[in-house]
């Protein structure tokens, strides 16, 4: 690809999951929409799942979007042939080798880099690519860390991660998170796996060179939007003696404005996402406006076939319309028989609409019918909720998503809680059994979604919400300024000569 010295070269490697792979697809378009060049690195088969999406932005859009990939040594980490993403392992017991697997994208990754035209200015990936510091590092180019988290969530960290407050403190006792604008209080049974590790399976190797892969990043691209949580960014800001860059420039969901691409989004057959949208779409306009429920809770999904038989009878007993999106990775036989056997789908025909694997999210978000979003709180699902105004019930399940919970419910004022209260680690779901009970979902549900003041005022903030999303990605706003500075950064960058890289390079990352 030809490139001007002011138009930089970013590299994007996002984690092999959906949760991560999505937002980073949005994220190439909105760089490459503003005059930079992309290229996304990856494995085949998640490069045919989103090819369809990047294919239109280079044919209709003429976007500066290339992909190229890496082969993905499944055979030699004992993983089944194709098992390139997190939603496919078929085991947690597989993870181990998953993450070995990963981490030997170091080396073609970088021969990668010698070869790719033009230079690349700098990598954008994930943190859980925590190798890319090194590929960085022996180019002399800025790492940028983009995930899926807000400045919400890197404050609890840094605060728990300085002050360890949670350290000897019984599992079940409530104590404050120190140091931040709200009055925030967790349970360390709540904690993310850096501060409450799971007993299954020992990952603290990984996460050490995660928490360090973060330390060292010359910056971190966030998907959120300042006006969300301002006090928060300016927070995350102070870290690093306040030299850390932080820049703003979500929700990058909204940069897909059509509804091919919003139905497109994550999509594919691996996914089981050959339903047919038109049919969603068309039911939902048989509803009136904010009278249906959508419950999803994320890419992996992973909730007992017990419990996943709650959160149905606990729609049913709400007697409003919902969409059941039953994502079909864990126990799907079991899940599948207990539906049947109960008569479950016959009882709710008409008013529930179930879709088995891959639901077109951001699409049915953004249907007038949709009034409340029951979610798991990861982030790109929260994102997307706010930037459809539509208020929450949270059902927060493992990592961060207890942290994006608090933000939700406590600070933005936009949900209800289920009532989840500790961490269920992915692999060690079958020890929690039934977390929440029909009735209590049923419960959250009905004031969500019914008329008493609590509801009217959360709707009400969801919606100055998504204005002020709109707004903060529209020319002139905080998120549209934010892919500006980035780009003007990394140019910068760029253009120094190399002793002046060498000091700020020094300065920045202390290497
Ligand atoms: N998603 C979707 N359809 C589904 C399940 C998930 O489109 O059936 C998308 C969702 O819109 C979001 C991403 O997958 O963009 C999930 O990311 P999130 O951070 O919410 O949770 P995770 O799946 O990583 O736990």
């Amino acid at each position: 690809m030809a490139s001007t010295s002011q138009q930089p070269h970013f590299i994007l490697i996002p984690y092999l999951s959906q949760g991560q792979l999505i937002p980073t697809i949005d994220l190439a378009k909105i760089l490459a929409g503003r005059g930079s060049i992309v290229t996304i690195i990856t494995t085949p088969v998640n490069a045919a799942r989103f090819a369809p999406i990047v294919d239109r932005a280079v044919a209709a859009a003429g976007l500066p979007i290339r992909v190229l990939t890496l082969e993905f040594p499944a055979a030699r980490f004992s993983l089944p042939a194709g098992c390139e993403n997190r939603d496919v392992l078929p085991s947690f017991n597989l993870f181990r080798n998953f993450s070995d697997a990963v981490r030997t994208l170091e080396q073609p990754a970088s021969e990668l880099l010698d070869r790719v035209d033009p230079p690349p200015s700098c990598i954008i990936a994930s943190q859980a690519m925590h190798w890319a510091t090194e590929v960085a590092a022996r180019r002399r180019i800025p790492r940028l860390i983009f995930d899926g988290t807000s400045c919400f969530t890197l404050c609890c960290s840094h605060s728990l991660q300085t002050s360890k407050i949670h350290e000897g403190i019984p599992e079940s006792e409530r104590f404050v998170v120190p140091g931040l604008p709200h009055r925030v209080e967790f349970t360390r049974a709540q904690l993310s796996g850096l501060f409450n590790p799971g007993a299954h399976l020992d990952v603290s190797e990984i996460r050490e060179k995660i928490r360090e892969s973060v330390d060292r990043a010359y910056g971190v691209v966030l998907n959120t939007f300042e006006e969300l949580e301002n006090e928060y960014v300016a927070e995350c800001r102070k870290t690093r003696g306040g030299t850390r860059k932080i820049w703003c420039v979500g929700p990058a969901s909204l940069c897909n404005t059509d509804d091919v691409d919003r139905a497109e989004r994550g999509k594919t057959v691996v996914n089981n996402g050959g339903g047919d949208e038109s049919l969603c779409l068309r039911w939902l306009d048989s509803w009136p406006e904010k009278s249906v429920i959508y419950a999803c809770l994320g890419s992996l999904n992973r909730i007992t076939p017990p419990q996943a038989a709650e959160l149905g009878s606990g729609l049913e007993s709400t007697n409003r319309p919902f969409i059941w999106v039953i994502r079909g990775g864990y126990k799907k036989e079991e899940i599948e028989n207990w539906i049947s056997e109960t008569g479950f789908e016959n009882r709710v025909r008409g008013r529930g609409f179930l879709i088995r694997g891959w639901a077109p999210q951001v699409l049915i978000l953004s249907h007038p019918a949709i009034g409340g979003f029951l979610t798991h709180c990861g982030w790109n699902s929260t994102l997307e909720g706010i930037a459809a105004g539509v208020p929450m019930a949270t059902w927060p399940q493992f990592a961060e998503q207890f942290y994006n919970e608090k933000l939700v419910v406590q600070v933005l004022g936009i949900g209800v809680r289920v009532g989840a209260e500790v961490v269920v680690h992915l692999g060690e779901e079958e020890k929690h059994g039934v977390q929440v009970g029909k009735e209590r979902i049923a419960a959250a549900v009905e004031e969500l979604m019914g008329g008493g003041d609590g509801s009217v005022e959360r709707r009400r903030k969801a919606a100055e919400l998504m204005e002020m999303a709109r707004v903060a990605v529209a020319e002139g706003g905080s998120s549209f300024a934010g892919v500006g500075m980035l780009i003007e950064d990394v140019a910068k960058f760029a253009s120094q000569d190399e002793s002046e890289m060498r000091t700020t390079w020094k300065q920045l990352v202390g290497s």
